[in-house]
């Protein structure tokens, strides 16, 4: 039997499964010194995300705002990225950009060898759908559905299976969210416990991208470390491309590698 440490109950550990589709959970000890051999970024390939050139204005009554300019990078299978930059220098939009929550005003964005910018609404969330599991900042959750419905919600809007709660169940259990915990609404679960199930959800449709605004930036010290020992678990072992902004350089040394944007441009390429 395989557990992993339940962050929001120290002592407690949440027995687990060790296989549950393609996420495998390790051993928390495991976590730190991984008995698996980490997957390596595949960076002789095409990129799994590319923008050229990329510009996104916002059109405001007071004037136009700068989100980002002319940014280009390419990111590999696998990668572990970590965006940074100031408060206002768009690291926001450029995950926005890259997650298809919003499209640019110029340039292009290629997401698994697919450019985007000719894309229908209905092929961008489809595309979504499918590739893309997006972490928002403040959690996002529905606050009248359970955890449960939280991260089933997606799977149901892509398969239309909505009795099935099987993979969502799987979801929850491979982020380590005790089953007691399942029918609790958001408001009913601590932070720690909310950002698991925002990464549930994240990872109910399997997508091979990960992004991540400021996975850790509302929880204490401790329930972000635990959280980002299970985004880098889902890059280093699972071969998941993860994009996580952040403005701190502790969690920032989870990545591979980093992309600094400073008003809106990213800054010398990237390092
Ligand atoms: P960051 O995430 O680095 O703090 P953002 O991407 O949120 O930065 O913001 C970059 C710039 O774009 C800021 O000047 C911000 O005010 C502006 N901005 C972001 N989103 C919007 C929006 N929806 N409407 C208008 N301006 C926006
Ligand atoms: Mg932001």
């Amino acid at each position: 039997m395989i557990y992993i440490t339940n962050p929001d109950s120290p002592i407690e550990k949440v027995p687990l499964p060790w296989s549950i589709g393609r996420i495998r959970i390790p051993h928390p000890d495991s976590l730190i010194s991984p008995t698996t051999t980490p997957i390596k970024p595949d960076t002789s390939n095409e990129p799994i995300i590319s923008f050229h050139s990329v510009t996104k204005i916002y059109t405001l009554e007071s004037g136009n705002v700068t989100g980002i300019e002319e940014v280009t990078f390419d990111i590999y299978p696998g990668e572990f990225i970590a965006v940074m930059g100031p408060s206002g220098s768009g690291k926001s939009t450029l995950l926005d950009m890259m997650g298809c929550l919003d499209v640019p005003n110029n340039g292009d964005i290629w997401i698994t060898g697919q450019n985007t910018r000719m894309m229908s609404d209905n092929q961008l969330t489809d595309l979504r759908l499918h590739t893309i599991g997006f972490i928002f900042q403040y959690f996002n959750l529905f606050p009248l559905f359970s955890a449960l419905k939280n991260v089933q919600y997606p799977y149901v809007v892509r398969t239309g299976r909505s009795g099935d709660n099987k993979r969502a169940e799987e979801a929850l259990t491979s982020v380590g969210l005790e089953s007691k915990f399942w029918h609790h609404r958001p408001n009913q679960l601590s932070g720690g416990q909310q950002q698991r199930v925002a990464i549930a959800r994240a990872l109910v449709n399997d997508p091979p991208i990960i992004l991540c605004d400021e996975p850790t930036g509302n929880l204490d010290t401790k329930t972000g470390k635990a959280i980002m020992d299970l985004l880098s678990y889902l890059s280093k072992h699972e071969g998941r491309t993860v994009v996580m902004v952040t403005h701190d350089p502790r969690t920032a040394e989870y990545a591979d590698r980093i992309i600094r944007i400073v008003d809106g441009r990213v800054e010398n390429g990237v390092s």
